[in-house]
């Protein structure tokens, strides 16, 4: 039988002769840290990128709007063999912490960091209040977590405000996305994508979303609609994810209501 090393040389192998024709590589989509993302492997600029299958932003660039699906982890590789390593890592033991995925020392740190510099009252999910920076477009805090659950079941607008259609972007309080690089990092991705297009015109775009396996009963798929209007009604059993919405839109309205609308 082949060891792992053999084995990781073929796969290395493979994903060689593919990138002599294409500009990049993905990976099945994979779930990390609850999180459904691509992993690709860009050839140009030989990096590791995992991205978000759900969730999207904007960033501005030479005067130019570019439109990405968000990136959680980026870094660069020398060999293919010590990438495809280092996904394995990734994929087995980073942890999301306000949209990075980091590995478990670094996010220990951040949680030990809390102690010490604490969040502020406000700044914490509408959906399971816990302490994040991570907001809607509409200015209204959920953490990445919620937001994934909500964009598989396909409820894509705020949560708060009902503002439709605002989920799907990712936002911070403070307006950055991920660290310094991060638009830069975006800008090469679109750029090479963009070639690998032009080049490859009858490739198809690898970056379509699967279709997700469902984490709820498949009763939420079917009556999606039906669900929506009802669910406020539903209050027998114990609260499921989609009724902690609802709930937390009354929690929104009663909060803006009263004017504290943070
Ligand atoms: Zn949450
Ligand atoms: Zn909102």
């Amino acid at each position: 039988m082949a060891t792992k090393r053999q084995m990781r040389k073929e796969l290395a192998e493979y994903i060689r002769t593919r990138l002599t024709n294409h500009k990049f590589y993905v990976f099945r989509s994979v779930i990390i840290d609850g999180i459904n993302c691509y992993i690709i492997l860009y050839r140009k600029n030989k990096l590791i990128n995992v991205e978000s299958i759900h969730t999207s932003c904007t960033f501005i660039k030479n005067n130019k709007t570019h439109y990405q699906k968000y990136s959680l982890y980026h870094t660069n590789y020398d060999t293919i063999e010590n990438a495809i390593d280092k996904i394995e890592f990734i994929t087995r033991t980073y942890k999301l912490y306000n949209g990075d995925l980091m590995d478990e020392k670094n996010y220990n740190a951040y949680k030990l960091e809390e102690e010490f510099i604490p969040y502020k009252d406000y700044q914490s999910c509408c959906i399971c209040y816990k302490n994040t920076i991570e907001t809607t477009l509409c200015n209204h805090y959920i953490c990445f977590h919620c937001r994934e659950k909500c964009l598989v079941l396909r409820k894509f607008d705020c949560p708060l405000c009902r503002k439709q259609n605002i989920l799907s972007e990712y936002n911070t309080d403070h307006g950055l996305i991920n660290n310094e690089q991060f638009s830069n990092t975006l800008y090469f991705i679109a750029e090479e994508e963009e070639e690998e297009y032009a080049d490859n015109p009858v490739v198809p775009p690898p970056l379509t979303p699967p279709t997700t396996p469902p984490s709820t009963p498949p009763r939420l798929y079917q009556n999606q609609d039906q669900e929506e209007e009802e669910e406020e009604e539903e209050d027998q059993e114990p609260e499921n994810f989609s009724q902690r919405c609802s709930r937390a839109i009354q929690q929104g309205l009663t909060r803006i209501l009263n004017g504290n609308n943070t």
